[in-house]
């Protein structure tokens, strides 16, 4: 279906595109901007002096090694007068981060969160962004991102649903904070924000993130952009079994049940932590878990490549802590299953990237939302 741009969608676009390429470039001119772009010297003069009202960007002079005496202008993202909080609430914790618009962190936060209701836990993502922003009252601080488990609606700015709180359903986040801190605040899944964050400096085209905790959580980019859309990719219930046990979704053999923390421990009536000491024990049965968990997410992860063309697939969350007993047989589950498309790495990487992607995915929102 082909979707209908209007004039200040095509504005906006633009405008997310040249702040993006002068963050890129580092020190860019307007000339070499209408070159690598395309858009008119209208357009980039008219974008990039709303950039430089807002405190996006800012002119700096570049030495004359041209001979020629003349000293171009040159533009570069403004590193130092305007900050930006990523946030990502987790049921292990809220974690954030102020960073700058070239994306340097400034500082990190911790925060212990109370998921018992839904009115608890408002509280706590309160009082936690507060305290954040007043000891950064002598900054400016332009917009919130916030990373959320679970479904989310990053268009209406909602958090639909939230695993582990028992009542917190169709949640209006992103509104609430914006009434109460009065700053633009925007929302997404936190794989989304993780593959944004850990990609922010790679050269991905295709990728795809699976973050595997209580439950299995997927982020997908092609052609260097994040797809993202309420209710997208319920990865956890795929079958991989069809022989297998029915799951509470109506399927049988979820990949959820075999991947998954809940998946496994629901099955099996086994906690982790006894099933990884029994691994260590070289356990027959426990062992037997792990290989059956290298297996089917190497089925999963199969069938991705395949789907996605990956570059890369990427790894994360707590189950990641039992790699040193699945990874090896995965990758190689995978190795052998994708010798028809080009060679896809397997790669585990840290989830505190969620905070430094909610960052970035809130500047890119808030320089859409400029009015040029
Ligand atoms: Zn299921």
């Amino acid at each position: 279906m082909k979707k209908y741009i209007n004039q200040d969608d095509m504005r906006q676009v633009n405008s997310s595109d040249v702040f993006n390429l002068i963050r890129i470039q580092k020190s860019v001119t307007r000339k070499q901007i209408e070159g690598i772009s395309g858009l008119s010297w209208g357009g980039v003069s008219n974008i990039t002096s709303r950039l430089l009202d807002a405190g996006y960007i800012i002119e700096t002079k570049r030495l004359d090694n041209t001979g020629t005496g003349r000293i171009p202008t040159c533009l570069e993202v403004n590193g130092k007068d305007n900050y930006v909080v990523g946030i990502d609430v987790n049921m292990t914790g809220i974690n954030a981060v102020v960073s700058n618009l070239k994306n340097e962190v400034i500082k990190d936060f911790h925060y212990e969160a109370d998921f018992a209701n839904s009115s608890v836990l408002l509280d706590s993502i309160f009082n936690f962004t507060k305290e954040i922003l007043s000891e950064f009252s002598d900054n400016k601080l332009l917009c919130i991102g916030i990373a959320m488990q679970g479904i989310v609606d990053s268009k209406n700015k909602a958090s639909v649903f939230l695993p582990g709180c028992k009542d917190w359903v169709n949640v209006p986040l992103a509104e609430i904070m914006e009434n109460r801190f009065n700053l633009p605040v925007y929302i997404d899944h936190d794989p989304n924000c993780i593959l944004l964050g850990h990609g922010f400096d790679k050269e991905y085209e295709n990728a795809v993130l699976l973050r595997i905790d209580k439950g299995i959580g997927m982020a997908a980019m092609i052609n260097g952009e994040i797809l993202t859309d309420s209710g997208l990719f319920e990865i956890e219930h795929i079958t991989v079994n069809p022989k297998g046990e029915l799951c509470k979704c109506g399927s049988k053999g979820c990949l959820s049940s075999y991947v998954s923390e809940t998946g496994i421990t629901e099955r099996l009536g086994l906690s982790m932590g006894e099933i990884f000491n029994a691994a260590l024990k070289k356990d027959k049965k426990a062992l037997g878990i792990f290989d059956d968990l290298a297996n089917y997410l190497g089925m999963a992860i199969s069938n991705l490549v395949k789907i996605f063309n990956c570059d890369e697939i990427l790894l994360c969350g707590e189950m990641m802590e039992y790699k040193d007993f699945f990874l090896a047989k995965l990758n190689s589950c995978v190795k052998t299953a994708s010798s028809y498309n080009k060679p896809c790495k397997v790669s585990v990487i840290d989830v505190k990237d969620a905070t430094f992607g909610a960052a970035l995915m809130a500047i890119y929102n808030s320089v859409k939302s400029l009015n040029i």
